[in-house]
């Protein structure tokens, strides 16, 4: 990236009311069939247009194709049974009822390529584009076949890598794989974790990101949160091996956390994706507040590695909440640039 500061959101955005229903997690879609492909597409556009006019760098799509980060790529995938289903702890946080693997897992063909070209086709801007990270996908799954973690992660991985390198071909300027699972389980991210997400990047030559965050602001995230005491270091865990991992971006959270902003220090050299938008809130932050997060995360990372993002994604907030949120990210970090030019 040329441009200093450049700005993106951690992935998702609200979908429109007529796709589906608002500020809700995994809500069914409103249409069927070629209305379905078509509104997606169109939700798509209205996306782009949102962080265009807000003056967001890098461009996503909203993850307006897809019902849920994790699910709607494991939907995709041969060997998990959806209508055989078992209940277990997501995270360590809460119990959700889960597809199961049933045999031995592979992608029969692309999941979000045709989706990627067609985000490709809209704007002239890097784009970015989100999957789920290996350990964060066999953590939403019970696993009758491979009976193993590690192993379910290293398949997963050899399928995302294939997802990646299509991605990349297809116009892709960041592949984005998001791991909150990292941020709980830190002996298994240290183990094989970060090893079976350096196999979901490898041989790229797009820039890679891993997004490690608190979560969407839902309520067993929140409670999970209060949990956690007064300062988050879950990142000093894992931060560094990250930095001595393939990967060419970190995307955390910042603003409003509890997480200490020196923690940032463990990743030097790599860019950084700070979030500076709070996601567990409906309050729309000050372009200024945007600006003195951003300012305090200068302290440890290099200008030209310096990201800003939000903390996580904001599909369960409201269209008008995000796109305040969104215009914030993009004035806020105007600020900082028009000062670091001076
Ligand atoms: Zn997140």
């Amino acid at each position: 990236m040329k441009k200093l500061l450049p700005t993106s959101t951690a992935g998702s955005l609200p979908k429109p009311g007529w796709l589906a229903e608002p500020e809700k997690l995994w809500s069914p879609w409103k249409l069927e069939g070629e209305d379905l492909v078509a509104g997606k597409q169109d939700a798509l556009r209205l996306a782009v247009e949102d962080q265009r006019q807000a003056g967001i760098d890098i461009i996503g799509d909203g993850e307006q194709t897809r019902q849920h980060f994790v699910t709607t790529f494991i939907e995709h995938l041969s060997g998990v049974d959806f209508e055989k289903r078992e209940t277990v702890r997501i995270r360590n946080r809460y119990d959700a009822s889960v597809p199961t693997v049933v045999g031995a897992v592979a992608r029969p063909k692309p999941v979000f390529v045709d989706d990627a070209r067609y985000l490709r086709a809209q704007t002239d801007q890097p784009i970015k584009w989100t999957l789920p990270g290996p350990m964060t996908m066999i953590d939403t799954l019970y696993d009758a076949h491979y009976r193993s973690r590690e192993k379910l992660a290293w398949e997963f991985a050899t399928i995302l890598n294939q997802e990646a390198r299509e991605l990349e071909a297809a116009g892709v300027d960041i592949i984005q794989f998001d791991e909150p699972a990292f941020n709980v389980f830190f002996e298994e991210a240290n183990d094989w974790g970060i090893a079976t997400l350096e196999k979901a990047a490898e041989g790229l030559k797009c820039e890679t990101a891993v997004h490690i965050c608190y979560g969407y602001g839902i309520k067993a995230n929140t409670d999970w949160k209060k949990s956690l005491g007064s300062e988050w270091r879950q990142y000093e865990q894992t931060f560094p091996n990250l930095q001595k991992s393939i990967i060419d971006i970190i995307s955390l959270e910042c603003h409003h956390s509890r997480v200490p902003m020196d923690l940032i220090e463990l990743i030097r050299g790599k860019k950084v994706m700070v979030g500076a938008i709070d996601v567990a809130s409906d309050t729309i932050e000050t372009p200024e507040e945007v600006a003195d997060t951003l300012r305090r995360a200068l302290q440890f990372v290099d200008a030209d590695k310096l990201y800003p993002s939000t903390n996580c994604g904001m599909a369960p907030l409201s269209r008008s909440v995000a796109r305040g949120k969104l215009n914030a990210l993009g004035a806020g970090a105007q600020i900082v640039r028009d000062e670091l030019a001076a």
